[in-house]
């Protein structure tokens, strides 16, 4: 399970003060009181929103805050209401309350929302605390004060493209070229096998999740046993990434490296390896001529896309070509709720994100 996390501090809007004020017109001597009541402070609400693919965004903006209500005026006048702040969530996003660890919210629909922090309520003026026997009231009450609340928001995420390729192939190069940040590995026990994340850019704002598979592969392997509900996630991988160095330093041939992938990938897992596949011969600035390329193309009969992470030769045509083989489908990134929520509430989460 792959996990996107953020943490954001949210505050509501604080109630307008309530006026202290008397009539005053010509030629009256006692004015009444005509003190108006404060307007109401903002709410906070988190809004799951489609085409929020993860919550990178907020690794950038922490403090989130709705507007306060102004004070009453006199002659009565009601002071205008705080605006409230709708924050866009990705859909699937969890919200917890940070402090306490409690789920407040599951934005699992779009159009899901949550009432975070209400806005205070606004004062009453002293017009409010006339009576027949107290008709010149100096009373007036302050604005309710806001609500403040460190959330930690969570959204689980599908690998959408998974890397597959020997070892040495360039995938580990190509993902830190690719990726703007760094999900976290969700509670399964994965013993010492960390699989690579990244989260990936493509035109037009999609983010999606690029996982390195062949630690696993490996891992399985050599009886890491990685779990089920592991393999189930990973299988959802909507396209494979399939690196071939096209100048091996040991001299074997890229296609016997394509071929041996293919293998171990269908051994490994059948759903894995019918997923679509784009080949992908890396290192292209050691194949000044194209000779290299045009061989594996021959000889594996699949058009390959040629990249270089050195000189960045290619890379924008492959993340178009990624767009094209991911982009076409509506399904979310989103992992759907199918599968047990492990219980991966840490409790020292707070602690190492204060300050
Ligand atoms: P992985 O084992 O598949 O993760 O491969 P790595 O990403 O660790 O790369 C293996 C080696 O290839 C490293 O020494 C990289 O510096 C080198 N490498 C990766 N990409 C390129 C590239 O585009 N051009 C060249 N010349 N070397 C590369
Ligand atoms: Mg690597």
């Amino acid at each position: 399970m792959f996990i996107d996390e953020a943490e954001i501090y949210v505050r509501s809007g604080k109630g307008g003060d309530g006026c202290m004020s008397f009539r005053r017109e010509k030629f009256e001597a006692f004015g009444g009181p005509d003190g108006g009541t404060g307007g109401d402070g903002g709410h906070v609400y988190l809004v799951a929103t489609e085409g929020i693919d993860t919550l990178m965004d907020f690794s950038g903006k922490h403090h989130w805050r709705a507007e306060n209500g102004q004070p009453g005026q006199g002659s009565g006048c009601t002071g205008r209401n705080g605006r409230d702040l709708r924050i866009q969530m990705p859909v699937g996003t969890l919200v917890y309350d940070a402090d306490t660890g409690v789920l407040l919210k599951d934005l699992a629909r779009p159009g899901d929302e949550c009432r975070v922090v209400e806005g205070g309520k606004g004062g009453r003026g002293n017009k409010s605390f006339a009576t027949p026997t107290q008709q010149a009231p100096r009373q007036w009450e302050p604005g309710s004060p806001a609500q403040q609340r460190q959330l930690r928001l969570e959204l689980k995420l599908i690998a959408d493209i998974g890397l597959v390729g020997l070892p040495n192939a360039g995938k580990s190069t190509l993902l830190s070229r690719m990726s703007k940040a760094r999900p976290k590995i969700g509670a399964y026990p994965f013993t010492t096998l960390e699989p690579q994340l990244g989260i990936v850019e493509l035109p037009g704002e999609r983010r999606v999740v690029m996982a390195d598979l062949p630690g696993l592969i490996e891992g399985a392997h050599q009886g890491a046993g990685l779990g089920d509900a592991f393999l189930r996630h990973i299988e959802r991988t909507r396209v494979i990434l399939h690196l071939i160095d096209v100048a091996p330093l040991d001299g074997r041939s890229p296609a016997d490296a394509y071929r041996s992938i293919r293998n171990e990938l269908a051994s490994y897992s059948g759903t894995l390896a019918s997923k679509p596949e784009l080949v992908v011969a890396t290192k292209i600035d050691l194949d000044q001529s194209g000779e290299l390329i045009k061989d594996l193309e021959e000889e594996i009969g699949v058009a390959v896309v040629a990249v270089s992470a050195v000189s960045s030769k290619g890379m924008p045509n492959l993340r178009n070509r990624l767009l094209g083989l991911i982009g076409g489908s509506q399904e979310p990134t989103v992992f759907k709720h199918d599968l047990p929520t492990p219980p991966h509430l840490r409790d020292d989460y707070g602690d190492e994100h204060d300050g």
